[in-house]
């Protein structure tokens, strides 16, 4: 997927956690962005959490939608369901990707946990219907996955890059 450099408008291709042209730090430059457009903090529901203390004053994870402006930003020390809201098949998710295509994209409903409680945060899939891939490989159901910082994740078809500190 593309990351564009928020600096220099480099559309980066490469995973990485710096800008190939201006080698500005990503997570630092896209954590300006969301500063600096006054954007909410997604508000989740905690799921259960483990080893807080160990991450207490951690900077908050980004993750970048392929095609949108605007970063997500997760806060470390929880573990969270991502996929899509469905209330009436009563799934409650944490991180919810209704209003980025994830039904057309297929993401199920509960596709995958991101557990940014330790260092490296981890996913893991949960038996989605179309697998999950870290940096195009397919990833094991039930299996805990460490994430680098701007590595691709998709989920079904919908990819993001999450970068963190
Ligand atoms: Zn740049």
């Amino acid at each position: 997927m593309e990351t564009p450099c928020p600096v220099c408008g480099h559309v980066n291709h490469e995973n990485g956690t710096s800008c190939a042209n201006c080698h500005v730090d990503l997570y630092d430059s896209l954590m300006e962005i969301v500063a600096t457009r006054s954007l909410s903090i997604l508000h989740t529901n905690p799921l259960k959490t483990v080893q807080t203390q160990l991450l207490e004053n951690a900077q908050p994870i980004i993750i970048y939608f392929d095609h949108d402006d605007v970063p997500m930003v997760v806060d470390r020390g929880q573990s969270f369901v991502i996929g899509r809201q469905d209330d009436r098949a009563k799934v409650d998710v944490d991180i919810d990707l209704s209003t980025l295509g994830a039904l057309e994209k297929g993401v199920s409903r509960s596709h995958l946990i991101l557990d940014t409680a330790i260092q490296p945060p981890h996913v893991t899939d949960l038996d989605s219907y179309n697998y999950s891939y870290i940096n195009g490989q397919q990833l094991q159901p039930q299996r805990s996955y460490p994430l680098a910082s701007g590595d691709e994740l998709r989920l079904g078809h919908l990819t993001m890059r999450v970068y963190y500190k």
